[in-house]
């Protein structure tokens, strides 16, 4: 998992250090010139000053030494240290997924944060470690934090969730996964089979629904999405059901027709959680996709799916940079318990250990 990323940012780790430790070997060497410097001749007026004042010169100029050795073991990274560095993680952060403006800010901030300081020569690997890893967390900060379970604990019921996103990207599973997670947790669940465009996929809840146990509210191929949401909310409201999930259409996100659906569908039904799901897989595309879903109906939060493949996990960084929402499941598996809720924290650990 994560590979990719994490090899290139150990590199950029390791250039950075061997950058600040060349820069600190040339310090010292200039240092260790200054003081071998032949001393002066002992001037006439020098010779004349009594050997009290010669010795006091001399205690000033040993004092002079200690401080230069103290320092020559701190330094100082500058841009033009960096420039070259920087350079070469700006390709590889594009090459692991990262979209080029999330990866302009990455180095932006790493810049100023690894030029800050002055730093001890042994603490230079802890430095620029927590300075990258700073700079993701800060870059995966969502304008606001949810807590997935926490919300639907706190939400008055029933909560309606909508499961935006394109075909294959895992979105119907990852409901059933979700469905799992919450009734793990106490919730009762329903099912909207709101994806009446594409054929086999009211049959393909239906299994998941089946195997799970959850009640799917559908009508035929091709009816209105709203209409079924709209229908499963009463029953769910009737029934003291907790949760809602509704699955939706997902053809290209660039169909005008398919925007003009959703927006109807959560106009109709005034979901409390529009989750867009993206397949970590697709890297850039699946920013995109994220991008025209919050600029069309407008996304609560993120679920990224298939992240125990290959993915190179840029994606991640980039959709939360681009869209500000948070991600708040996370794939991992083709079974129902292959989902967990997504941590700031664990994620750096991976892509960066
Ligand atoms: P949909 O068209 O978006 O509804 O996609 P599906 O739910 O049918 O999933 C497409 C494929 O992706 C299926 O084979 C799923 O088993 C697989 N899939 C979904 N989520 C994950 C995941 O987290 N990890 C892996 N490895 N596969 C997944």
């Amino acid at each position: 998992m994560f590979q990719s990323i994490r090899k290139r940012l150990n590199s950029f780790i390791g250039s950075t250090e061997e950058q600040a430790e060349k820069k600190l070997a040339e310090q010292q060497a200039e240092e260790k010139l200054t003081e071998e410097q032949p001393e002066q001749e002992p001037t006439e007026q020098a010779e004349k000053e009594p050997t009290e004042q010669q010795a006091e010169k001399k205690l000033k100029v040993s004092k002079v030494t200690q401080v230069r050795s103290a320092l020559s073991s701190r330094l100082r990274l500058s841009e033009k240290d960096l420039d070259g560095i920087l350079w070469q993680l700006q390709l590889d952060l594009i090459q692991s997924d990262v979209a080029v403006e999330t990866a302009e800010k990455i180095l932006e901030e790493l810049k100023e944060k690894l030029t800050s300081q002055e730093v001890e020569k042994n603490k230079l690997d802890s430095f620029i470690k927590n300075s990258l890893r700073e700079t993701l967390i800060d870059i995966l900060a969502p304008e606001k934090e949810i807590k997935f379970l926490e919300l639907i604990r706190n939400s008055p019921k029933p909560v309606k969730i909508l499961f935006l996103g394109v075909n294959g990207t895992g979105k119907t599973t990852t409901m059933a996964k979700a469905a799992k997670y919450l009734m793990d947790n106490g919730f009762s669940i329903i099912f909207a089979a709101g994806d009446t465009f594409r054929a086999g996929a009211i049959e393909q809840l239906e299994k998941h629904a089946h195997n799970l146990g959850v009640k799917v509210i559908k009508h035929s191929k091709g009816a209105d999405s709203a209409a079924v949401i709209y229908d499963a909310i009463e029953h769910a409201t009737s029934k003291n059901i907790d949760v809602v999930m509704a699955d939706t259409a997902g053809r290209m996100h660039t169909n005008i027709n398919l925007m003009d659906e959703m927006k109807k569908v959560c106009r109709v039904n005034s979901p409390d959680l529009k989750i867009f799901v993206g397949d970590a897989l697709t890297g850039n595309d699946a920013v995109e996709q994220a991008r025209e879903f919050n600029k069309g109906v407008g996304i609560d939060a993120v679920i990224l799916t298939k992240m125990d493949s290959d993915a190179k996990g840029g994606s991640a960084l980039s959709i939360v940079h681009e869209t500000k929402k948070p991600i708040i499941l996370v794939g991992m598996g083709q079974s129902y318990g292959d989902l967990k809720e997504f941590d700031v924290n664990w994620f750096v650990d991976e892509i960066m250990s």
